[in-house]
């Protein structure tokens, strides 16, 4: 039976791409967070259906709350990184991502022993032009990415040559994208990311992750505190980013991925794609 990865990507309600510039970095530390209460909610969760997932962590929350990243360790979960500040990558020059990233593998990989191997970028934030992008991954230690989205509303994200299926992208680096249902050559129905798994009835998505598992074909869905605890400013903006940032989040949400780990099976990335010397399963998992 084809196994699913499930991810969730450990950032502050004040880190969407829709507040990039409404709350800086120096203001960060004042603001609420919805982090322990949504860990609160999907620790126990998880040890229920005993699902191991993969946390993507941002280097700013490891940062303020280390009993979190401690938690997820002690539950047997994946810990991956976010990068530290959740910068855009395509903002940010070569110099300035490689200081990024290792300051956040600094601080998950702080007095704690663990081999991360994954990452991924804010808001699936590389685009063609970051050629130095999975070379630095490389130099860091990393074994796969998961930024590429092949088919969704993000403008950001890298398109050329991108995959449905996880592929080989730099020396023994591999990306394992995000889940889009193809229809037709380089059009597809996306399924990853809590918003479209929010926006789409449920027997519909049920269909479509059934109709991707008979062909041997894995969901890689992810998801985020702010969208599991909704106890968090309300910020009114434009009618999309309303929709994208509170449609449906909290209950509603829950009750989906509820039914959604009843039907399918999930576990973490590196359980799912790699063997435990480090070496690439392949993609029939
Ligand atoms: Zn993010």
């Amino acid at each position: 039976m084809t196994t699913n990865t499930l991810t969730i990507d450990i950032e502050d309600w004040y880190h969407t791409e829709f507040f990039q510039n409404k709350f800086s970095y120096k203001e960060w530390d004042n603001l609420s967070s919805v982090v322990p209460a949504a860990i609160d909610f999907i620790l126990p969760f998880l040890r229920e259906r005993n699902i191991k997932a993969t946390f993507f962590v941002l280097g700013y929350i490891a940062e303020r709350f280390p009993d979190v990243v401690d938690n997820l360790i002690g539950a047997g979960h994946e810990i991956a990184c976010h990068g530290y500040s959740h910068t855009f990558v395509s903002k940010m020059s070569c110099k300035e991502f490689k200081i990024d990233v290792q300051k956040s593998l600094d601080i998950l990989k702080k007095s704690r022993d663990i081999d991360i191997m994954g990452f991924r970028a804010p808001a699936c934030s590389i685009t063609d032009r970051e050629s130095w992008f999975f070379p630095v991954l490389k130099e860091n230690g990393f074994r796969y990415d998961s930024s590429i989205y092949p088919n969704s509303f993000l403008v950001l994200t890298k398109r050329k040559n991108s995959k449905y299926t996880a592929w080989n992208v730099f020396e023994d680096l591999w990306e394992i994208p995000l889940t889009s249902y193809k229809l037709f050559s380089n059009i597809g129905i996306p399924l990853s990311g809590a918003f479209y798994f929010r926006l789409i009835p449920f027997f519909i998505y049920k269909y479509l992750v059934s109709n991707l598992n008979k062909k041997d074909i894995p969901l890689n869905i992810y998801i985020h505190p702010r969208e599991i605890c909704e106890d968090f400013p309300i910020i009114k903006q434009s009618m999309l980013a309303d929709l994208v940032h509170y449609w449906k989040i909290g209950r509603p949400l829950t009750n989906k991925l509820d039914k959604l780990t009843n039907k399918f099976n999930f576990i973490s990335v590196s359980e799912a794609y790699f063997n435990s010397d480090g070496s690439f399963k392949g993609n029939n998992i």
